[in-house]
């Protein structure tokens, strides 16, 4: 077999005293006592992507979070290549609900990358708890039993288990059978999947990033310019999504065609990028910008930084989110917590977020038309969208930031390790 090494990404400094404006006390104490719990404990996040999509983006604050609370963390990376991916995508696409074969080539491929990642990992002093993300890395579990048979182990699954296909599900759950708990975003998605005993956890976006932090005019004035020639002065609707067939940018530009009709000038930013682990990225970038190079309104964007995603949740009119499924959806979370309503999709964990009415509107998986209408609805009232943005605020500070899913995630971990 060939020796593959995972690797550990870099990480930004976080400190617990940065959330004190977003949590009060009582939740940073019990953040201080799971700690204590946990002091002397080594735990192993491990997941397939360093950069791209929302478990990479969970990571890179949850796993230095931990460690300024002592709690010994680290992450890991699986290296693998885009054979590997094209497995793992197609089981990312079949567990959540479309019908693909599984051939005994692909289950190999998937066996010998995760025995090869798993083999590396030998020389490691034991893990007490090793955290696997999403099914990529299930794999792997077969080996530790062997090389770290002590260590507790929890499967936290992010993806939309609504509808599995049958024969992926059972693939995936010769091993999820072998974790201790399993943690989902969703009760519906826990359906048929052979765990021993599971959580809920809802996710959770991280208030001090660059990506979420307030910004001051100066620096939303600096995107603007780079943006030209989109304006923020003209209307504007946005969705930030990896180029991926659930995200149903073809919807989204429907919808925007649609609420086009009712609202001019009506600009749509379409903003995306590539995920390591996903080999289906520009293939469906390309489809869409050639779809999109016809109207000068249509902007599509990639690879924007941290603070141009920021600023274009902050200063959009509307967010769009028309995903056909959706494990939770952050960039849902994101834009509400800019004060930005967001129509979105009614699946996975978008109604999680979206309050209809309230914080923004549902709208069916299948109507881009509705979804365009209710776009209208909001752009042509500044009092309905000033009062959802406030709405949508709140709703985020109260349930979908950091500090709450780490206090959910720690307590998961502590009983396991007990
Ligand atoms: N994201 C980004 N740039 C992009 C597209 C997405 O920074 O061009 C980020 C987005 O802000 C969010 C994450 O990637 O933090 C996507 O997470 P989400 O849960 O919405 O969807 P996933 O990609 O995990 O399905």
């Amino acid at each position: 077999t060939m020796a593959r090494t995972m690797h550990a990404p870099s990480l930004p400094d976080r400190t617990i005293d940065a959330y004190t404006d977003v949590t009060g006390p009582d939740r940073l104490e019990r953040l201080g006592s799971l700690a204590d719990t946990l002091a002397d404990d080594r735990i192993l996040h491990i997941n397939s992507t360093a950069t791209g999509g929302g478990v990479a983006e969970l990571l890179r604050s949850i796993v230095p979070l931990c460690n300024d609370l002592e709690i010994d963390t680290d992450w890991l990376v699986m290296d693998a290549d885009d054979d590997f991916f094209e497995v793992t995508k197609a089981m990312h696409n079949a567990l959540q609900g479309n019908s693909l074969p599984l051939t005994e080539a692909m289950k190999a491929i998937y066996r010998a990358v995760n025995e090869e990642n798993a083999i590396e990992l030998e020389d490691e002093d034991a893990y007490d708890l090793v955290v696997i993300h999403d099914p990529q890395p299930l794999g792997m579990l077969e080996h530790f039993e062997e090389t770290m048979p002590e260590a507790a182990i929890v499967w936290r699954c992010h993806i939309d288990l609504t509808d599995p296909a049958p024969e992926y599900l059972a693939f995936v759950s010769e091993y999820t059978a072998r974790v201790d708990h399993a943690i989902f975003s969703r009760s519906s998605y826990v359906g048929e999947t052979a765990v021993p005993e599971t959580s809920i956890i809802y996710p959770s976006i991280d208030p001090v990033t660059e990506k979420n932090r307030s910004l001051d005019a100066e620096a939303v004035a600096d995107v603007s310019d780079r943006l030209d020639p989109l304006s923020f002065e003209d209307p504007l609707v946005t969705q930030i999504s990896r180029f991926d067939p659930w995200k149903d940018q073809f919807g989204t530009l429907e919808a925007y065609r649609r609420a086009s009709e009712d609202v001019s000038d009506l600009q749509l930013a379409l903003v995306g990028g590539m995920a390591g682990d996903d080999p289906e990225g520009l293939e469906l970038y390309e489809q869409v910008a050639e779809e999109a190079t016809a109207d000068p309104n249509v902007h599509v964007l990639t690879d924007l930084p941290d603070t141009g995603v920021n600023v274009l949740q902050r200063e959009s009119d509307v967010v769009v989110q028309k995903s056909l499924r959706e494990g939770f959806g952050l960039v849902v979370s994101e834009a509400l917590w800019k004060r930005t309503p967001v129509v979105g999709s009614n699946v996975g964990g978008i109604p999680l977020q979206i309050v209809d009415g309230e914080t923004g509107y549902l709208v069916d998986p299948d109507d881009a038309i509705g979804a365009g209408e209710r776009v209208v609805d909001l752009l042509e009232d500044d009092g309905r969208r000033a009062k959802f943005g406030e709405n949508a605020r709140e709703h985020v500070r109260k349930q979908f930031l950091l500090p709450r899913q780490l206090v959910e995630l720690l307590d998961v971990l502590a009983d396991e390790l007990d």
